[in-house]
């Protein structure tokens, strides 16, 4: 069943000139690279090949903007890494994070984190952002179908204990449907809140 029978590749930003219009509602989604974003976002959309847009080469470092319906949004953040990356390229991905944090129409992160890697530097980086704009996150722990059920509860418990409030946790794999439902859900409820007018 498709839940975003619509859902298409609005467009790309290299800068945040080429933002769209910042009226109706959008949700970030973001990751380390090979976190499982990708996978999330075709499972959560319902769309097997959405997401492979945000791979195509030259495409990496962009902003990929989902309309998932009218008004609503995936913003789609390039993979991180960029701690690592050169520094041009660093300062090109805060200061497109730094133009999505003002928007109105911004109205929750979705943060992908690998469930066997847990919580990374980079990770903190982007709740301590998040954090700053004031803005709510959901964390999908990926690829839990690696873990055993045990370790499962396990991480998720010592996950919430080290995010401590500052995000929502869930488990959630592509491969055996864990959590797609919940992590749907979110996302849904974020897109159909009160959206924002179109600028008069
Ligand atoms: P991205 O780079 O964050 O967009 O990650 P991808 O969605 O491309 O996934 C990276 C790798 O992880 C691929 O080899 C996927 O097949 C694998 N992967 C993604 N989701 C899952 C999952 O739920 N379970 C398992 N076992 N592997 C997954």
């Amino acid at each position: 069943m498709s839940t975003y029978q619509n859902a298409h590749l609005l467009l790309s930003a290299a800068a945040p000139s080429q933002f769209p219009a910042d009226h109706g509602a959008e949700v970030a989604i973001a990751g380390r690279s090979n976190a499982g974003k990708s996978s999330a976002i075709n499972a959560m959309t319902g769309r097997r090949a959405l997401a492979r847009t945000s791979k195509l080469p030259g495409r990496t470092r962009l902003l990929n903007f989902f309309e998932l319906a009218p008004q609503e949004r995936l913003v789609d953040l390039p993979g991180y890494g960029y701690a690592e990356g050169p520094r041009e390229q660093r300062h090109d991905w805060a200061r497109l994070i730094e133009a999505l944090s003002s928007r109105r129409s911004l109205r929750g992160l979705m943060l992908v984190i690998d469930a066997r890697r847990g919580v990374q530097d980079s990770d903190e980086q982007l709740l301590a952002w998040a954090q700053q704009h004031e803005r709510c996150v959901h964390v999908l722990l990926s690829k839990a179908d690696q873990l055993r059920r045990s370790e499962g509860r396990a991480l998720l418990a010592s996950t919430q204990a080290q995010l401590s409030g500052r995000a929502a946790v869930q488990l959630f794999s592509v491969r055996d449907g864990t959590g797609i439902d919940e992590a749907r859900a979110r996302l849904a409820g974020w897109l159909q809140q009160e959206k924002a007018p179109a600028a008069r």
